[in-house]
């Protein structure tokens, strides 16, 4: 399958993204985990990337079509894949549709994960996520705590809260996603590809997308 998931910081996307990979071997593309990795790593995209992502702002269009034109021609990428946190601008997204004419490749559908505001806010100052940036597995402290606290169940790094999940960079990360990114859901729904879904569960999610793909 060849989904865009798109949805407000904290609505699910990384969750159900994992889900979705599991049932057809597609691959999941987190444009945030690539980001943090190269920030972790040092590299010159991490080096340009950093600031923006520490204050909650985007990390500039031209950076992140840069990432995604190499990684979409990816051998990987042939079985499907599940875009994560991308788009999430308007210029993105008519970025994404000239490179997908220019590769030949076609999407099913993106899919809106419609989530309360109150649970996001909730979601996302009692998120954690492992620091190991080859593992990036997120838990809750309050619904989905490591076995032993601080510690990846996964991979046993230290299990820490983002730089960018205080409660001021939340705020803005979501004014962003009002302003910046929220316009792409009738962008979608223009070109006949929106799925909304308006569900707190993401194994709903997956039942509502599993469901539409094979109808
Ligand atoms: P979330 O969805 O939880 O907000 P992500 O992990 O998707 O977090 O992204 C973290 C940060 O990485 C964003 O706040 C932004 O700075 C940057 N980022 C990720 N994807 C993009 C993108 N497509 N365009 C611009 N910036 C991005
Ligand atoms: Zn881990």
């Amino acid at each position: 399958m060849k989904l865009i998931l798109l949805g407000a910081p904290g609505a699910g996307k990384g969750t159900v993204a994992k889900l979705l990979t599991k049932m057809d071997g597609s691959v999941q593309i987190s444009t945030g985990d690539i980001l943090r990795g190269a920030v972790q790593a040092g590299s010159d995209l991490g080096k340009q990337a950093e600031a923006f992502m520490k204050a909650g702002d985007l990390v500039p269009d031209e950076l992140i079509m840069g990432i995604m034109e190499k990684r979409l021609q990816d051998p990987d990428c042939a079985k499907g894949f599940l875009l994560d946190g991308f788009p999430r601008t308007i210029p993105q997204a008519e970025a994404l549709n000239d490179l997908l004419d220019r590769i030949g490749i076609k999407l099913d559908m993106a899919v809106n994960i419609d989530v309360p505001r109150d649970v996001i806010l909730d979601r996302l100052t009692t998120r954690r996520t492992c620091s190991n940036t080859d593992c990036q597995a997120i838990y809750n402290v309050k619904s989905n705590p490591p076995k032993q606290e601080g510690i990846c169940d996964k991979c046993g790094s230290p299990v820490i809260q983002r730089e960018d999940e205080t409660e001021e960079a939340i705020s803005h990360r979501l004014e962003t996603y009002n302003e910046k990114t929220a316009p792409l859901i009738g962008f979608y729904d223009k070109q006949g590809l929106l799925m909304t879904v308006t569900a707190t569960d993401s194994n709903d999610v997956i039942e509502a997308v599993k469901a539409k793909l094979e109808s």
